[in-house]
């Protein structure tokens, strides 16, 4: 049996760093394991990442090109596993090449990085490590809040150019007490953001989700839910996204959406970058119709170095809060999503049940209602 891992590679810092599994170094810590069962784990190859440029053509010739290690091995592989960190996007077209390929592990959560009606239509699984990540994504999406309400990128890039200008700070900084702050997506990381939001004072919390939170979870973060989207958006300060990547949500934030915004909201996305059309973002930052944008997730991964949201500004030359995709993967989230992932092979290899809110895809059919409304 094959086990295919598509892993980033972590250079330096994996060899320094052993905690950092989810790298072609470190192998999720399965490596060892695996061999002694007599399975085979194929890690992507790639270059250390010494030069930049360099690093991003490999990597995307490995992953993606025709005679990547990912397309080379995955014919004949029985188990895929992937991270959303470093996705290696298994289409329609090499689902069909799959032919060997029974199931799709996700190293974390988010799995459209697959072609999940594909998956379902050549009765091939796929899992991921639900619940694993989304404290650290749900940390992440308060500082973000907090970073752009506050304007404290520019302000710390102030301190770093040797300068002292308040006044230039203070114009556009504000309090998170008071603001309406809305999630689209109230599921494990939605409903954490919403949790860790409470004690600050804001004046509402709302929320946007076909599933309408159980009354007493709602109650107990004091949510109200909107059920229109436009009507949702005019009435938020600070719009953070936390739902899945799918057919309905790709594309959602848009330049007809953002005209509903708040004029000067502040948005977050770590969800997923394809959920917010990069183009439209950047118009609306540098028109001020947003007053900020911030998140680790990109449309694509790695980030060209001209993507537009590396530097998108505001009319007053801040509001960019981009970090690279790693809000769940911390060091915690990463002994989560190894120890999760072990897990789910073990009772694959074994033929012992997987757990229920791992399943996004099981045998020719959804088992999520997580990925769009059927
Ligand atoms: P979850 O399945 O617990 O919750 C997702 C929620 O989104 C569900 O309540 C679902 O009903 C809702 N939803 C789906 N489509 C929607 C739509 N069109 N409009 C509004 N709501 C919709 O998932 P989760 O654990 O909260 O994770 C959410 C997403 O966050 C993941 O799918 C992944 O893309 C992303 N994520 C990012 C990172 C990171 O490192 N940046 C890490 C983990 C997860």
């Amino acid at each position: 049996m094959k086990v295919l891992a598509i892993l980033y590679d972590g250079g330096v810092a994996a060899e320094q760093e052993s905690r950092l599994l989810g790298t072609v170094e470190n192998k999720l810590g399965i490596k060892e394991w695996l061999e002694s069962q007599g399975h085979e784990l194929i890690g992507k190859l790639t270059q250390p990442p010494s030069h930049v440029e360099w690093q991003l053509n490999i990597l995307q010739y490995s992953k993606e090109g025709p005679d990547s290690d990912f397309q080379k091995h995955l014919v004949d592989a029985e188990v895929l596993i992937t991270t959303p960190f470093h996705p290696g996007y298994l289409t329609r077209e090499l689902v069909e090449k799959a032919k060997n390929l029974k199931i799709c592990i996700t190293a974390g959560v988010g799995s459209d990085h697959i072609d999940l009606n594909a998956a379902v239509d050549h009765r091939i699984q796929v899992l991921e490590v639900s619940g694993s990540n989304v404290v650290s994504v749900a940390e992440h999406v308060v500082m973000s809040i907090l970073l752009l309400v506050r304007n404290f990128v520019p302000a710390h890039e102030m301190i770093e150019r040797g300068d002292w200008v308040v006044s230039d700070i203070a114009r556009n900084a504000f309090d998170l007490e008071g603001k309406v702050v809305g999630t689209i997506g109230a599921g494990r990381i939605g409903y954490r953001v919403l949790q860790r939001l409470l004690p600050f004072d804001c004046k509402e919390l709302l929320y946007y989700d076909y599933a309408p939170l159980p009354a007493a979870a709602a109650e107990s973060v004091k949510a109200r839910r909107v059920e229109d989207l436009k009507d949702f958006v005019s009435q938020c300060d600070v719009v953070t996204v936390n739902c899945p990547l799918h057919e309905g949500t790709r594309g959602l934030v848009n330049a007809e959406l953002l005209k509903h915004f708040k004029k000067g909201a502040w948005l977050v996305n770590t969800a997923r970058g394809a959920i917010c059309d990069k183009d439209d973002v950047a118009a609306a930052l540098a028109s001020g119709q947003l007053s900020g944008y911030a998140g680790d997730v990109w449309n694509v991964q790695p980030a060209p170095k001209d993507h537009v949201l590396r530097t998108a500004k505001n009319p007053l030359g801040g509001g960019n809060g981009m970090v690279p995709h790693y809000s769940g993967t911390t060091l915690d989230a990463q002994a989560r999503y190894a120890n999760g992932t072990k897990q789910i092979l073990e009772n694959y290899l074994t033929g012992k049940p997987q757990e229920a809110g791992n399943i996004i895809v099981g045998i020719g059919k959804y088992e999520s209602k997580a990925y769009g409304q059927r």
